[in-house]
């Protein structure tokens, strides 16, 4: 049991105990009791404001024996009814959009062109449009919505929302995005201009949606998504690994040996984005005659089996994997999973040629090199639960129970 329901006594909260029934670790009365120490009386008044709230409610399963013996007891469960969070997920040229139930099921979902250097006025805009269209077609209500996530190609200060020097983001610097997000929501989609909005990076939130739903026993787990750039995130103890500053993850710019007269986005050279990304692919495509532009050019591409992107691709892989390597060895992972434009078989090859042959053989004894189960959903579902896991937990639940008045 982690520290912070360990509580005992007076001090464990209502918040505790939605985590102990939220995580499955307690399910029953009885079972709260145990865990917590508290009366059966004080577990009652507790729940009591829970099921209040609309956030706790009996189980469909009906009765199961008591862990303390005596009468059978009821399960409790998390009521995913109450709420629901919406999700973005901003690319270059491309942005995904959702209306999600609490527990992660995507209830309506929009795609659609949004070009990112058009600017964050624009761009956020138009998403509170895409929003208040999906709540509609979702069948629920603007006042329902708990919160929203969105997943930003550039590294984010989670802690104000905002990106900082995104080198494929123009005009998004410093932006506050929580600000004009919440704006646009209150004025497309008529809900509370205060709605909490969180930002991440867009690798950080798909490495959490695959770990959660794919990977839950994972406690290592790196995501690499190659796309346009290269970025790549950590899930560690089931939480986004980021950093003091949000930079952890960023391996797109690291210097690689071959790159040195290859100019980056960012506008250093050598970057690994520079020669193994999704859009230097398609450079080195479009240099040989192929028409490509973009790193989904090259996998559309890849899905009709274009021999040359193939190798293009192949080798992409094994200088990826020459740096994954040392991340590998740096975190010891259980899992490693390739996401993204270019996540198919031959930049797979690629990478594990490099990666088995570089990294110590003991940081890859029980690593498993995977490509991604959610796929373009990712970012959204990752983002969905950062807002659930945010809003929930047990230090944010006094604040909102009291804020519902129970
Ligand atoms: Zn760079």
């Amino acid at each position: 049991m982690s520290g912070r329901t360990g509580k005992s006594g007076a001090q464990a909260g209502a918040g505790d105990l939605l985590e102990l029934v939220r995580s499955g670790r307690a399910t029953t009365r009885g079972a709260l009791q145990q865990a917590t120490g508290l009366s059966r009386a004080t577990v009652g008044l507790r729940l009591d404001r829970l099921f209040r709230a609309g956030w706790l409610r009996e189980g469909a399963g009906g009765p199961v024996d008591s862990p303390l013996g005596g009468r059978p007891s009821i399960t409790l469960e998390f009521d995913d009814a109450h709420a629901v969070v919406l999700a973005a997920d901003l690319d270059t040229r491309h942005a995904r959009a959702a209306v999600l139930s609490l527990t992660g099921e995507i209830l309506a979902e929009h795609g659609g062109t949004l070009v990112i250097e058009d600017g964050p006025d624009a761009v956020l805009g138009e998403l509170g449009r895409w929003f208040a269209e999906l709540l509609g077609k979702a069948g629920h209500l603007a006042h329902e919505v708990c919160g929203i996530g969105l997943a930003v190609p550039g590294p984010v200060d989670s802690d104000t929302g905002r990106v900082v020097q995104p080198p494929i983001m123009p005009g998004w610097d410093g932006y506050d995005i929580r600000a004009r997000l919440g704006r646009a929501f209150a004025e497309h989609a008529h809900g509370p201009a205060d709605v909490p909005v969180l930002v991440d990076n867009d690798a950080n939130l798909m490495a959490y949606g695959e770990q959660r739903t794919g990977h839950p026993d994972c406690s290592a787990f790196v995501l690499v998504k190659v796309s346009t750039g290269i970025g790549a995130g950590v899930v560690v103890g089931g939480r986004i690994y980021r950093g003091v500053d949000g930079g952890a993850g960023d391996i797109g710019h690291i210097r690689v040996p071959e790159g040195a007269d290859a100019l980056c986005r960012c506008g250093s050279y050598g970057c690994l984005a520079a020669v193994a990304s999704g859009g230097a692919v398609a450079r080195r495509l479009a240099g040989a005659g192929v028409p490509a532009a973009s790193g989904s050019d090259v996998r559309d591409l890849l899905t009709a089996g274009h021999p040359e992107a193939a190798a293009l691709a192949r080798e992409a892989g094994r200088r990826v994997g020459d740096v994954l390597a040392t991340v590998v060895t740096l975190l010891n992972p259980g899992v490693l999973m390739i996401a993204g434009d270019l996540a198919g078989t031959p930049f797979l090859t690629g990478v594990r040629e490099l990666l088995y042959q570089r990294a110590l053989p003991r940081s890859t004894a029980h690593l498993d090199v995977v490509t991604s189960r959610l796929g373009e959903r990712a970012a959204l579902v990752g983002a969905g639960a950062l807002v659930v896991e945010h809003l929930y937990a047990p230090e944010r639940v006094e604040e909102r129970l009291l804020a519902l008045g129970v």
